[in-house]
């Protein structure tokens, strides 16, 4: 049995058997601790030995999601209720995972804003606001979300979404340092959480969609300086190459790519293995999506949609694995890491496990970066699989979306599994993926032009739209769809999977007490039993949950929390695909549960649906498909997909501005730049902003027609 092999586990399985008591015992080996957020190496090292913390975004440095508590178990988990709530006073989304040490939860919530609770009652001890400019906010491909803090040494370190990296300390929440780590005249921001190794803090960032060029930092935890940084796509061939790495990479690029940035961000995943000590990076698609426009003549496009090892201590290149070369679908391969050591053919081997967007699950040779084993975990139609010999996809013929009316492409840019995290339990020697079945119909763009506020996709984003043929558009959501999956990376094959009404559903979180518990899109916080996917308990959580929930003790009892609240780029941007899953509302609270529970969280107040009254639609059909391409390029990725908002941000087709000019002050003058709406002066002028209100004002009628449900 794999969990044989895995020393900790059965060290930790021994304890129990001995002493038929529960792990929480196990405080009493937790290290004596120099104050607040005392977090170091050896800590990291060996968080095993201390479960009842959470010390790290994915718990340990190998990121498993896996806690040995097993106070709470299959036995007894009907009997687990809510200990406490925290209400944010936010509508914008939710993905961080708290980290928990020595009885205080560290997390952050939308707009990179930071918080620490008492863990066992949920009482703010103190919380600290970077104040983000909210105009910032249009850079942001997928909302205002941050994924979380890292602690180190008695210091929270936050990511903003305006590209600063601040340290706080962690006893008060006051100001230590803070750095830019980006150049401000480009769409970077900040959403990852930071990772610490060897007393630096390791950061990356956003931005591929829009025009950056991707890298990865490493900063001084004491001091704020940075120590090295690591490129990912090669710059301007004309200027020297920062690394010998992207001189070779350069070889793969063609046309003037450094132009348009080249993408390839860190913006989610990076692991650090201190066995091996390296570190992993996962690199995101290339920009724009359309590798014909990206790098007209071709070419692989390293290090795009990669994992690459590097040295901590420099950022030197080590070895790299491309999952997907010459991207054309937003393929990122940012999506968390797990380090594990399984049995492959009668060895343990240290690998990597993977499960990037592009539907495909990864066991990679962390040693030298070899793939040992590929197999979709999920319908795909872009490839059949991958040659283990070349380690390159075979792709199927419609994958680089050719002629006039290409296909649909599955999975689409949300990938088959985002940045929700995944986790993985050496017990059942299972990994449990959230998965998205969604596709996408890319075709490329005439006539592509670099627009600085706009998505810079390269493709036609009109014909990605939903079409409005009823018959049309029921097939199309017929296909949408959502799972959590037990896969076994040993024999690369399904264990048991549970259906979804639709994607996007939380991270996940695998214990010893034989539990999954993973929010769900349609409102729920759920358990399952860990070997058979039997459901055990859930909860009404009132509101979409997409965060990775956490386990920890205080005083020796065991507590499971989640963030929940809804947003992310599926709402904002998808229109009436993001209905599939569930018509919640954003309801952003801390929840935290324990055996006997008796909190209760207060009945949603009723909310009075607005009503449709748009003017009436005189244009000529020219006008509004001249402000549907405006539309879907400078406005779909917030408003959602042909004006049908997914419920997070304003629907326009209910907007009073419909009817009268001061849409044009919002559009142009920035009249809501305080809330994040800037003015698209620049790029959109008063004819194209009409043009826009004039397709808005079409679909709004059109869905009165229809009767479309709208929140
Ligand atoms: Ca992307």
């Amino acid at each position: 049995m794999s969990w044989l092999v895995d020393a900790r586990i059965a060290l930790v399985l021994t304890v129990v058997v001995s002493c038929g008591c529960n792990l929480s015992t196990t405080k009493h080996s937790q290290p004596q601790t120099a104050g607040p957020g005392s977090v170091t190496e050896v800590r990291l090292v060996n968080a095993d030995h201390e479960p009842g913390n959470w010390l790290a975004y994915g718990r340990t440095y190998n990121e498993e999601r896996f806690s040995p508590l097993q106070e709470i178990s299959g036995r007894n988990v009907n009997q687990l209720g809510l200990a406490w709530s925290f209400d944010l006073d936010t509508h914008r989304g939710q993905e961080a995972t708290p980290i928990v040490v020595d009885g205080v939860m560290y997390f952050t919530s939308a707009w990179s804003r930071v918080f620490a609770l008492n863990a066992a009652t949920g009482a703010l001890l103190w919380s600290y606001d970077p104040k983000v400019p909210r105009e910032w906010g249009v850079n942001a491909c997928c909302d205002v979300v941050n994924r979380g803090v890292a602690l180190w040494k008695g210091k929270v370190y936050v990511g903003t979404l305006d590209g600063r990296l601040v340290a706080l300390d962690a006893a008060t929440g006051k100001l230590v340092w803070e750095q830019l780590t980006i150049d401000r005249n480009w769409r970077y921001t900040i959403t990852g959480a930071p990772r610490i190794v060897k007393g630096k803090v390791i950061i990356g960032n956003g931005g591929g969609e829009f025009g950056v060029r991707g890298y990865v930092s490493a900063y001084d935890a004491e001091s704020g300086q940075m120590v090295w940084r690591f490129y990912t796509v090669p710059g301007d061939p004309a200027k020297p190459f920062e690394s010998p790495i992207l001189a070779q990479a350069a070889k793969t690029w063609s046309g003037e790519w450094w132009k348009n940035g080249g993408g390839g961000t860190v913006w989610d995943a990076i692991v650090y293995d201190p066995e091996l000590d390296l570190l992993y990076v996962g690199t995101g698609n290339g920009g724009p999506w359309n590798g014909k426009i990206r790098s007209p003549k071709g070419g692989d496009n390293l290090l795009t949609c990669s994992i690459v090892a590097l040295r901590p201590e420099t950022g030197e290149y080590v070895w790299h694995y491309q999952e997907d070369a010459a991207d054309d679908w937003d393929f990122d391969s940012s999506e968390q890491i797990i380090l594990a050591d399984i049995p492959i053919d009668g060895k343990t081997r240290k690998v990597l496990l993977h499960a990037p967007k592009n539907g495909i699950f990864y066991v990679i040779d962390r040693e030298n970066g070899a793939v040992i084993s590929a197999r979709p975990y999920t319908f795909i139609n872009w490839a059949t699989g991958v040659d283990l010999k070349t380690g390159r996809p075979m792709e199927t013929d419609i994958a680089h979306y050719p002629g006039e009316n290409p296909p649909p492409i599955v999975p689409g840019p949300l990938g088959a599994h985002s940045w929700q995290p995944m986790s993985y339990s050496p017990i059942t020697g299972l990994t449990y993926i959230p998965v998205n079945d969604v596709g996408f119909k890319f075709k490329a763009a005439d006539n592509f032009e670099f627009k600085k506020l706009a998505a810079n996709y390269g493709i036609d984003t009109v014909a990605a739209g939903m079409p409005q043929d009823p018959t049309i558009k029921k097939a199309i959501l017929d296909t949408v769809k959502g799972k959590l999956v037990a896969w076994d990376p040993v024999q690369q094959k399904q264990a048991w999977a549970v259906e979804r009404p639709g994607p996007w559903n939380g991270g996940t979180l695998a214990t010893a007490g034989n539990l999954v518990f993973e929010g769900t899109a349609a409102g729920r916080f759920e358990a399952y039993r860990a070997d058979t996917g039997e459901k055990v308990w859930s909860f009404d959580a009132q509101t979409g949950v997409m965060a990775g929930p956490v386990t920890y003790t205080v005083k020796g009892e065991q507590y499971v929390a989640i963030l929940a609240g809804w947003g992310g780029v599926f709402p904002l941007a998808t229109g009436e695909v993001s209905f599939k899953s569930g018509r919640v509302r954003n309801v952003s609270r801390m929840l935290a549960f324990k055996l006997g529970g008796k909190a209760s969280l207060p009945p949603l107040p009723e909310v009075e649906e607005p009503i449709l009254n748009p003017p009436r639609s005189v244009a000529d059909s020219a006008t509004i498909h001249r402000g549907e391409a405006l539309f879907q390029r400078f406005c779909a990725s917030c408003h959602g997909d042909v004006a049908v908002s997914g419920g997070v941000l304003p629907d326009l087709r209910y907007s009073s501005t419909l009817a009268n000019d001061r849409w044009f002050k919002i559009v142009r003058d920035g009249a809501y730049q305080s809330l994040g709406m800037v003015s698209f002066a620049k790029e959109v002028s008063q004819k194209d902003a009409a043009d826009m209100r004039t397709y808005v004002i079409f679909r709004a009628n059109q869905s009165k027609a229809d009767q479309v449900p709208h929140k």
